[in-house]
């Protein structure tokens, strides 16, 4: 049986080293950090979003234009999968109330523990601070503690990470070295990201660290409910990673982008208006507002922000503005806060088992990759999924 090598030890890198050592293949995992699947157990530091329980084909929704060249790896280690895997290791996992499906301890340590535990006895060797630092001819290079040291392989898997919270290890360190090989690797732009807004003074000191409930947001890609939060910069949360990729396409083309938002899903415009108009004219405005409408001081605020002075406005006219209200966006925060990323090794630079087209016997998996997709469990999914691939893809190679 070969020997093999995995760099990166994330979720991609040790769900191919579980394959290949259940295969019987001697397997070393080698990791620049002293620990790995640092970003693993971060992201169970808010609740560890595995996967979705949605329908397999919605699923397959989620990866957009990278479907079809991740939907062999996604029909071969489903949600359903996911789940079964977690049991196996001894973690139950539960469906939340938006389908999403974490561990019943919501964190990802007791999954990694076991996980690893599974790994040292099929025989897998990690070694921690060897970071890969390119190609020494046919040998891979690695800087550890005790100098440079340089290896050779049969078959090699890339599992590097993508390029947002780079201080857990994915530093995208690699990209000139796989780009001096010929690989096509598009630059890293953040994905389910946070926007810069225009705050004022006043209203960043009233409501930074403020949620804003139950509205629904609107851009290129539809209508979605949720909730996000206000901070000192501008927005983040679930509702605007949702609707990040449309969004960060415009700004970085240099075009505007806003956020439209419903701040009373649940009241159609003429009640709203109706609502307005039943109250006393002597009240001030913001006590018409509230009154009629319910509407937190947040939400009060974010519409005297966006639309200034309303008080020339008659009832359907302030409705109007509580149902449309289009928030402006500066730009997206930096890569290094994002939760994943876009961009990365081509889709069109790997062939079906994941391999590099012009490296014969490299591997790539993971969200090195360029695929993206929104929060909701899809990105761990993937990056399972493609490692799982990659592995079966170098088991096939070296047969
Ligand atoms: C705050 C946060 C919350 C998140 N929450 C969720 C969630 O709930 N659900 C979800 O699906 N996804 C979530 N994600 C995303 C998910 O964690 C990542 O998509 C996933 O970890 C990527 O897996 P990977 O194996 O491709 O890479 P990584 O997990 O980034 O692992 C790459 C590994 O490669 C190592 N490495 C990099 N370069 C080198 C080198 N040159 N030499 C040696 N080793 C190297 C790194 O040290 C690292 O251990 C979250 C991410 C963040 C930041």
């Amino acid at each position: 049986m070969g020997k093999m090598a995995i760099i990166g030890g994330g979720p991609a890198g040790l769900m191919a080293a579980e394959v290949l050592a259940e295969e019987g293949h001697a397997v070393t995992v080698f990791d620049s950090m002293p620990t790995v699947g640092r970003k693993f157990l971060m992201a169970g530091k808010s609740g560890l979003n595995i996967t979705h329980s949605e329908s397999h084909e919605a699923l397959l929704w989620r990866f957009g234009t990278a479907r079809p060249d991740l939907q062999q790896a996604l029909d071969a280690f489903t949600g359903e999968d996911i789940r079964a895997w977690c049991a196996g290791l001894g973690v139950e996992t539960f469906v939340g109330s938006s389908g999403r499906v974490f561990p019943k301890a919501m964190k990802g340590s007791p999954l990694l523990r076991a996980w690893l535990m599974r790994l040292a006895g099929l025989g897998v060797t990690i070694r921690r601070r060897h970071g890969w630092t390119g190609f020494a001819g046919e040998k891979l290079r690695f800087a550890t503690p005790e100098g440079d040291i340089e290896e050779a392989f049969p078959a090699v898997l890339l599992a590097l990470g993508g390029a947002s919270w780079p201080r857990l290890g994915s530093d995208a360190a690699w990209v000139p070295w796989l780009r001096e090989k010929g690989v096509d690797v598009k630059a890293f732009i953040p994905a389910n990201c946070g926007f810069e807004v225009g705050w004022s003074p006043i209203f960043v000191d009233r409501f930074a660290g403020m949620p804003v409930k139950a509205v629904t947001a609107t851009s290129a890609i539809g209508t979605l409910p949720g909730e996000f939060v206000v901070n000192r910069w501008g927005i983040e949360g679930s509702l605007v990673y949702a609707h990040a990729a449309p969004l960060r396409d415009a700004l970085l083309s240099g075009q505007a982008a806003a956020l439209l938002l419903d701040l009373l899903p649940g009241r159609s415009h003429e009640r709203i208006a109706a609502d307005l108009q039943r109250q006393p004219s002597k009240l001030s405005l913001s006590n018409r507002l509230r009154k009629a409408t319910g509407l937190d001081p947040v939400k009060l605020g974010l519409l005297r922000e966006c639309f200034g002075d309303l008080s020339e406005r008659d009832a359907a006219g302030l409705a109007d503005a509580i149902k449309a209200m289009p928030l402006p966006l500066e730009r997206p925060r930096p890569i290094a806060e994002a939760i994943s990323s876009a961009g990365g090794i081509a889709l069109e630079a790997i062939d079906q088992r994941f391999m590099l087209k012009t490296l014969p016997g490299v591997f790539v998996a993971g969200e090195m990759l360029d695929w993206e997709a929104p929060t909701g469990g899809y990105l761990l999914t993937a990056c399972l999924a493609t490692g799982r691939a990659a592995a079966r893809g170098m088991l096939d190679y070296l047969a």
